[in-house]
């Protein structure tokens, strides 16, 4: 039999995988699509429309980013010709889709390119022309998705709140490893770790509280809120490629995603009354495969580390199937872990409208699944980091895709200084390796609906600019880093608005 079979045979009779089938499968270079020669993987319930407008926009959006350095490498080999300033301008508006800065062209005949300023430049214009244009990239896969704002009502929740870890490879969470369609029922902040600030979400609880019982959400009348935690792991390299927030230790990041849910609940019964807190939801993503581990709550809504479905093995003991035996598999599956005895007991069956939100999450998972099969042979070349730039302050989500930014949350430098040491040594390794600089977005959001809110989110980008061109003086004076700021409306209408320094453009 082989070791697909075997699976789907052990995942009938209720079993668990051996510890040795369980690492034949780690060490697949594609671990969820063990077939024959003759045999294609295509699971009956993957959307292949979907994930064709999503590669489409995958290849849109990073390609922007391709184009850069081999554009400056022929702007370069023209910098001492006459008409160098006009050739460079076309090279860049039709490669790129934007012009350089006119200041760091007019003088190259004399000093030569300054290529690390350019290079950086091009990687916060080519940012932003993702921000931008973030409506009409995303159009066609956003129409075809049906995880939206209706579908999470009728699961019973007004609000969805995820706060996945800031790892950049958890960037791409929505829209591709959820399938979720953007929406105004779904906020996502993330966290080193998926720590997320107990807190601060308290007071996001009592905000969507406050316009439901205003009536300010169509519908909400009877939904919860809803909290999903979401941690990491690595299952081709457990030791190095899992949170590096946690060292790599996936029980630490799963003990600490459910304390911290717990916290919440506690939080807000302690402070609203009993019955006043939180649905939550815990869930796992395997960063090289982007298959996930859903966490089934019992009928108390109470979450386990042990009890959850794996939608990777579930992708392997479908595969083949119709799509009704299938869905039925899936179902089967959910219920299993209801049953779970042992570590994972748990009691009673899960809540109908959240069981709904599982298995429709685990069904578009697969989708997921089949994407990295078809476009990455099953697991990422990349395991690790491979981010463009790093986004210090406040993340901004218009463009969601993997490894697009390392994010560093921070209000002050001081504050969130472990974040951003770690997103310089990353970097020492993605781009001053290279001869690179480390471009480094600061941005805020305000709120165009309070007085005086923008100036005081260009006061804060100044602030934690200049603090950290102090806290890594030798890169700031050796031109190896490169600081733009920037501060987006709450409310939609300033996207990614670049704040010049009163200076000059170069932290200096
Ligand atoms: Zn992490």
């Amino acid at each position: 039999m082989n070791t697909r079979k075997r699976l789907a045979a052990m995942l009938a009779a209720g079993q668990a995988p051996a510890k040795h089938v369980a690492a034949d499968i780690a060490s697949m270079a594609n671990p969820a699509c063990v077939i024959g020669p003759d045999q294609r993987c295509e699971h009956a319930l993957v959307d292949q429309e979907l994930n064709r407008r999503l590669y489409v926009y995958e290849q849109r959006v990073r390609g922007r980013f391709n184009a850069i350095n081999d554009t400056l490498k022929v702007i370069s080999s023209l910098q001492h010709e006459r008409d160098f300033v006009a050739r460079a301008q076309n090279l860049a508006r039709e490669c790129l889709g934007y012009e350089l800065p006119q200041g760091l062209l007019d003088d190259a005949w004399v000093t030569g390119l300054d290529l690390r300023a350019l290079q950086a430049h091009c990687v916060f214009r080519s940012f932003k022309e993702s921000v931008d244009q973030a409506e009409q990239d995303q159009a066609p896969w956003r129409e075809r998705m049906t995880l939206d704002a209706g579908f999470f009502q009728s699961c019973g929740f007004h609000t969805v709140d995820i706060s996945p870890c800031a790892d950049g490879r958890l960037q791409g969470l929505l829209p591709f490893v959820f399938r979720f369609a953007p929406n105004d029922a779904v906020y996502v902040k993330a966290y080193a770790g998926a720590m997320f600030d107990v807190e601060s979400d308290v007071a996001d609880w009592t905000h969507r509280e406050l316009d439901r019982l205003s009536g300010g959400i169509p519908g909400g009348e009877e939904a919860n809120y809803l909290k999903v935690a979401v941690y990491h792991y690595s299952t081709s390299n457990p030791c190095q490629q899992g949170c590096a927030f946690h060292a790599s230790n996936d029980l630490h990041a799963v003990e600490h995603a459910l304390g911290r849910l717990n916290e919440l609940r506690d939080a807000v019964e302690n402070t609203f009354g009993r019955g006043a807190a939180p649905a939550i939801l815990m869930i796992g993503m395997d960063t090289d495969t982007d298959a996930l581990r859903i966490h089934v709550p019992d009928a108390s809504g109470v979450v386990n580390a042990h009890r959850y479905v794996d939608s990777a093995a579930l992708y392997r003991a479908t595969l083949g199937q119709s799509r009704d035996a299938a869905r039925a598999s899936i179902e089967a599956a959910v219920s299993a872990a209801e049953q779970a005895e042992g570590w994972g007991h748990g009691m009673g069956a899960c809540q109908p409208g959240m069981r709904r939100l599982i298995l429709a999450l685990l069904e578009a998972n697969l989708s997921q699944i089949e994407y990295v099969i078809q476009h990455h042979a099953g697991r990422y070349t990349v395991i690790g980091h491979d981010e463009e730039l790093i986004c210090a302050g406040e993340a901004t989500t218009h463009v969601q895709l993997r490894n697009m930014y390392y994010y560093a949350h921070l209000d002050t430098v001081e504050e969130g200084a472990a974040d951003m040491d770690v997103g310089i040594k990353i970097f020492t390794g993605l781009n001053l390796r290279h001869g690179l600089a480390v471009p480094v977005l600061v941005h805020f959001h305000y709120s165009s609906r309070v007085p005086g809110s923008r100036d005081r989110a260009i006061q804060r980008c100044r602030r934690v600019k200049s603090a950290i061109a102090a806290r890594y003086p030798q890169l700031d004076a050796g031109g190896q880093l490169y600081c733009q700021m920037a501060v987006s409306d709450l409310h939609g209408g300033e996207r990614l608005g670049f704040i010049e320094d009163e200076v000059d453009n170069h932290g200096h």
